[in-house]
């Protein structure tokens, strides 16, 4: 096992953990990253961002995380392509296994894992994952050229979803389980302009449906919860953009988290229920949930943990 003493182990590479290491870095902190499962985050797959500021034109998704990670491997951080497995906060410092096998030793730590895709969580779907039903339009839209496709939900990611799918698909279905949409106006604007989408309300999906050999998804069967209807459409594919849950598993029992697995900070600050350990972005914020307020935390646990060890020290 390597053993690696360091003053900042940061956990994720989102907005907030690559801010966390800028930050870090220039403050002499040497700080050592853990990438995780998605290096870059869920930014990686996305495509057009048009709301982090400072860039006139719109940017990519994946670009910009490439360039936060050259910011903070530029200023000093250093960089593991690796899974954190296990935590300790009983004792001080803190102690972090790898699956590679690394032991990071830490004087602090910040938790930015963020957070990751919900599925619908019925028997058809997880038979269909990866043959027909996905959580990544950026990523499997291609995929879908002239076909039929649903999008399941009805927030940002769902109507951006739809709306990338436009590109490929020849008809796009957004189901969605209310008769209002959670989207920005600006997008809503896009999607009921958009004559490849049409819009299924109060509608929930019952099953998919499709061959076995080979894995084929063909159908889905949706209910009309206000009309009790229950009724049976042909697909080629489905994206569920249901909204997200906190990459928290590793750290339960270990920290302070509500009921929905949130991490819990103290107000105005990332600071946990662990001296010494912070959390910033998606992974304890579940009302912002964007790239810019994920990096101001980022930013701030930074500053809080680099008061801290001055203090330790
Ligand atoms: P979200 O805003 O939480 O929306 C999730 C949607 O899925 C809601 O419409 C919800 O329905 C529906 N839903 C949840 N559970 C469901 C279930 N079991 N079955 C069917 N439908 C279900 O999630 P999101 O769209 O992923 O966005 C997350 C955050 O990221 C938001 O803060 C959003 O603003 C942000 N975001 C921003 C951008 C951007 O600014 N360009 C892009 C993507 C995401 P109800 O409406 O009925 O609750």
């Amino acid at each position: 096992m390597k053993k690696i003493e360091n003053n900042i182990l940061i956990i994720g590479s989102g907005p907030a953990g690559y801010t966390a290491a800028i930050y870090a870095a220039r403050a002499n902190l040497s700080p050592h990253l853990v990438s995780g499962l998605e290096p870059g985050g869920q930014l990686t797959i996305t495509t057009d961002v048009e709301n982090y500021p400072g860039f006139g034109d719109v940017i990519q998704g994946p670009w910009l995380m490439e360039e936060m990670k050259r910011q903070a491997l530029n200023v000093g951080t250093v960089f593991h392509n690796d899974i954190v497995t296990s935590v300790n906060f009983n004792q001080k410092p803190f102690i972090s296994k790898t699956e590679s096998g690394k032991e990071f030793i830490s004087k602090s730590i910040i938790i930015a894992t963020g957070a990751q895709a919900r599925w619908l969580n019925i028997e058809s779907e997880k038979k269909f994952k990866g043959f027909g039903i996905s959580a990544c339009a950026t990523c499997d839209g291609f995929f879908f050229k002239d076909q039929t496709v649903i999008v399941v939900g009805g927030g940002n990611s769902a109507v951006e979803e739809a709306l990338f799918l436009t590109k490929f698909a020849s008809k796009v279905i957004l189901v969605h389980r209310r008769d209002k949409l959670r989207a920005e106006k600006i997008l809503q604007d896009r999607l009921f302009k958009n004559e490849k989408i049409e819009v299924r309300w109060n509608s929930r999906v019952v099953q998919f449906l499709g061959d076995n050999n080979p894995m084929t998804l063909k159908q889905v069967t949706l209910e009309d919860t206000k009309e009790n209807k229950k009724f049976t459409i042909d697909i080629n594919g489905a994206f569920i953009a249901i909204g997200h849950d906190p990459a928290t598993s590793l750290f339960k029992g270990k920290v302070d988290m509500d009921n929905e697995n949130y991490i819990i900070t103290k107000n105005d600050s990332t600071e946990t229920s662990v001296k010494g350990v912070f959390a910033a972005g998606d992974v304890k914020d579940k009302v912002y949930r964007q790239a810019v307020t994920a990096a101001g935390m980022g930013c701030m646990a930074a500053l809080e943990a680099e008061k801290y060890i001055a203090d330790l020290d």
